[in-house]
């Protein structure tokens, strides 16, 4: 399969005629050639999208969340084929890419909702015989710039608020899940989004990403990845005062306290540990533990860890599917050196599997650390990978405050049967998203997504809160008195 751009309504080769490949990670194959396209090809849809957004922005908004409607349908009927497609070239196993879709399809008819509700306000003027009232504009061509994680979940997060809000789009996936983006802007075209209205260009971050993000056609930039690079994008497109929203990395944590249902605890672990082998921004990488059951927590995890099942993420037994490439494979082997060489205890795991089933493909063992203090970089940096780190505490002071001291805020969650240590966590964990007696995963498409400090710039996805960021406030007076009113003089 060779995948085409798609510039100004058109599926098109890349200008330099040069491609790289999309592999399957689970087994090495090969399954697409995928546009490296230059900074032209870019240029090229930045400039589609601008001439688009003119009568974009006209379209009547329940019109513009009509075409959104249809996509979730078209979305829900090929659902088993693009999570098979996504297991293929991203890892995850099947039933984790069915419930990224899925995300996909509820955000579709989510924001087609918002097509007849983008609500703004009508507020009382301090004049006699005036109106006044707060409405939501679009702003223009969005840049839309998303990691390998989550294929289709990502992308529609932003596009279809984008859509509905009446911006245009510049989409670059990242490199390595190419095909989910050229299936989910297929359907956009086909569900009738109009030429230059949504346009993909496949390519590197240092060529097509640079030229979006500095490019004076893009009003605003869309950004999830590492910390790294968004720090980057945030200097570039601040420079061009672009609006700019940031989801970056997460160290997320489960808190255990002494008086939870342990059962339940560890299926909320494991769940949000090893899912997705550990590739989610809001994964859990520390286990902080009471100290009465520490110990037994420990031995009932080691158990649970020895029986998860490594494999192709179409492989119905498969329990952990494989990494996305050799790079995060190496990274992750790395920190568990690192953690040894800290004093850190590995209860299990620790190596990539020794079975010749797995030589073609970028497994790694799911690995336990116990005694692990919260300084130790295992226990402070994302390690992206299914590596926990167990620490240990002795009660919700340290426990939240162990917590809260990592630079990122994206997710924790704590198990507790205590209500009043329940509102203390909700109140005092300095994180974007808290779960209570449930993992650190497992976001709904209908509330804020985010994280405090590290995680981002403070913007939220999803919900109403992403229109917020795709479209800007307008207020509007209406002085119906036929004479001169000067406000805070006259009044
Ligand atoms: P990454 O930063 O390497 O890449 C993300 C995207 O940025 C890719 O499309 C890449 O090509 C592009 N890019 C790279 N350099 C660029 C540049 N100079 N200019 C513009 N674009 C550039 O991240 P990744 O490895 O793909 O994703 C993993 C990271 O994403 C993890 O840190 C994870 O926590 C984070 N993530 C965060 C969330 C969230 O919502 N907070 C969700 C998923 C993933």
């Amino acid at each position: 399969m060779q995948l085409k751009n798609y510039i100004g309504g058109r599926w098109v080769d890349p200008e330099n005629g040069r491609y790289i490949q999309d592999i399957d990670p689970g087994n090495g194959d090969v399954v697409a050639d995928v546009p490296a396209s230059s900074r032209k090809d870019a240029e090229r849809a930045i400039e589609a999208a601008r001439q688009a957004y003119e009568s974009w922005r006209r379209v009547p908004a329940p019109k513009r969340g009509e075409i959104l409607f249809t996509v979730g349908q078209m979305l829900k009927e090929r659902k088993h084929e693009l999570a098979e497609k996504m297991t293929r070239e991203m890892g995850k196993v099947y039933a984790e890419a069915a419930g990224d879709v899925q995300e996909g399809i509820d955000m579709a008819f989510y924001m087609a909702g918002e097509g007849r509700r983008s609500f703004g306000y009508t507020t009382p003027s301090e004049l006699p015989d005036k109106f006044a009232m707060a409405t939501r504009d679009s702003i223009g061509v969005a840049g839309i710039i998303t990691p390998w994680n989550f294929p289709m979940a990502i992308p529609t997060w932003k596009i279809f608020p984008a859509l509905v809000c009446g911006n245009t789009v510049v989409f670059k996936p990242a490199s390595q899940t190419p095909i989910l983006a050229y299936e989910l802007i297929n359907i956009l075209a086909e569900a009738g989004i109009p030429a230059g209205v949504v346009n993909l260009v496949f390519g590197s971050g240092s060529e097509v990403g640079e030229t979006i993000i500095g490019d004076p056609g893009v009003n605003l930039i869309s950004f999830t990845g590492s910390n790294q690079t968004g720090r980057h994008v945030a200097r570039v497109a601040g420079e061009g005062l672009k609006r700019v929203s940031l989801e970056l990395g997460g160290k997320n944590a489960i808190i255990v306290m002494d008086d939870a249902d342990l059962d339940l605890a560890v299926d909320g672990i494991l769940w949000s540990a090893f899912g997705t082998s550990g590739q989610r921004c809001t994964a859990c990488s520390r286990l902080i533990v009471q100290e009465g059951i520490y110990d037994a927590l420990e031995q009932r995890l080691k158990d649970r860890i020895a029986s998860l099942k490594l494999g192709h993420g179409l492989d119905n037994h498969t329990d952990v599917g494989p990494l996305i490439n050799q790079q995060a494979v190496e990274k992750v082997h790395s920190y568990v050196e690192i953690g040894q060489r800290e004093g850190a205890r590995l209860v299990i795991g620790g190596s990539r599997p020794s079975d010749s089933v797995y030589s073609t493909g970028h497994y790694y063992a799911p690995t336990l650390f116990a005694d692990v203090t919260s300084e130790m970089r295992i226990a402070t940096e994302e390690i992206f990978g299914p590596v926990l780190s167990m620490i240990r505490v002795k009660d919700l002071d340290e426990a939240i405050a162990v917590n809260n001291r990592v630079t990122y805020g994206l997710s924790s969650s704590i198990f507790t049967q205590d209500v009043n240590r329940v509102f203390r966590s909700i109140r005092d964990l300095a994180t974007g998203i808290v779960y209570i007696n449930a993992g650190t995963i497992g976001a709904e498409i209908h509330l804020p997504f985010g994280g405090t400090r590290g995680t981002g710039n403070g913007h939220r996805e999803a919900g109403t809160a992403a229109l917020d960021f795709f479209s800007e406030w307008k207020a509007v007076y209406v002085d119906f008195s036929g004479k001169l009113q000067r406000a805070q003089i006259d009044a």
